[in-house]
């Protein structure tokens, strides 16, 4: 099949034919994933919400001594870790604000301390806003800074900071945050080292199609350039307890009509992800008709989106994740965090 053009993105963007797109998406995801759904055994750990900016649309960051501010001590984050995996799980996901205090090395013991629960244990840690900020902070090169935390146990980076890549909407909505520029170098940087990570799209604030298309058109590029995404995750807005509180987010059509365009314009990437803690498992089950084929996983406590007033449940269990998967006619399949299937981690 044919790349289409950001032309025919955007065209696709301006189209109501919500049924053609789910469709012609829903080709694609067959065609690279058959009618496997992936789900992975997870547990999410935000460390920490003290951060030193403070982003548009965030609800999650506080400074410290403001009501609402936590950090979690490696003690606590480890027993989590420990309790996680006693119920199987094959990943932990670690990621919090930019800390005004913690030094690179405490980064290191903590990865150090989880992996030696379990060398299996996958550590999908860090968004590429948080490894620039420890890079900053220790004056030192990212590079540097990755090759480090990958020795102390990091498995792959996790996609967040992406949020909408043109920089005029950025500036409006994370305007201290790094440029699209910068955020792409960091995963070029641990892509070329061997490393895996995920990226993210924010819609629903004050970008237009427009701007989706072209930070679809950014990912695309690196990815042609590296191969190193293994998903896209595509992120409601949450209004609630932000700056942009008045907007009132994306619908679920305007969501699955964005998941299908980015499974049809990303050919090179093998996975397209409905986050249910973000959009709630009603609409991610619909989703995996319209390009998804993994909906993330277990969880089992977040903070980011609930921060924000999601009301979805903070953890799922395995089974229900796969009645949730097969009553949307989609054969379940445990995954580990590079999308290998799973059958026994015990
Ligand atoms: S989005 Fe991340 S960097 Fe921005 S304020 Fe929230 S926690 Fe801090």
């Amino acid at each position: 099949m044919n790349r289409i053009t950001d032309a025919e993105a955007l065209r696709l963007f301006q189209s109501h034919d919500l049924n053609a797109i789910g469709t012609q998406a829903n080709t694609v995801r067959e065609a690279k994933n058959g009618n496997a759904a992936f789900y992975i055994l997870n547990r999410h750990i935000n460390y920490s919400n003290l951060c030193v900016l403070d982003c548009d649309f965030c609800a999650f960051y506080r400074r410290p001594g403001e009501e609402g501010a936590y950090e979690l001590g490696l003690a606590e984050i480890v027993e989590k870790a420990k309790a996680a995996l006693a119920l199987g799980i094959t990943e932990i996901h670690l990621v919090g604000g930019l800390h005004p205090t913690w030094k690179l090395a405490q980064y290191i013991e903590l990865l150090r301390a989880l992996q030696a629960l379990d060398p299996r244990l996958h550590l999908k840690a860090f968004t590429a806003t948080e490894i620039r900020h420890f890079a900053r902070r220790a004056k030192r090169r990212i590079g540097d800074i990755l090759a480090t935390l990958r020795d102390a146990g990091l498995g792959s980076l996790t996609g967040g900071g992406a949020e909408i890549f043109a920089p005029e909407i950025r500036k409006q909505i994370c305007a201290p945050k790094e440029t699209a520029d910068q955020w792409l170098d960091v995963h070029r940087t641990w892509h070329k080292m061997g490393g895996r990570s995920t990226c993210t799209m924010l819609i629903g604030h004050i970008e237009k199609f427009e701007h989706r298309v072209d930070h679809l058109r950014r990912l695309r590029e690196l990815q042609d350039e590296t191969g190193g995404f293994t998903a896209l995750v595509t992120l409601p807005f949450q209004p609630a307890n932000t700056k942009l509180s008045h907007l009132p987010g994306p619908s679920g059509y305007d969501l699955l009509k964005t998941l299908a365009i980015a499974r049809i314009y990303l050919d090179n990437f093998d996975h397209i992800k409905a986050y249910w803690i973000s959009m709630g498992m009603k609409l991610a089950q619909v989703a995996l008709s319209f390009g998804v084929d993994d909906i993330d996983g277990t969880v089992m406590e977040e903070r980011i989106y609930h921060m924000a007033g999601v009301q979805t449940p903070q953890q799922m269990a395995c089974a229900e994740l796969e009645a949730a998967i097969r009553e949307a006619g989609r054969d379940p399949v445990q995954r580990d965090s590079l999308y290998r299937p799973v059958s026994d981690f015990s």
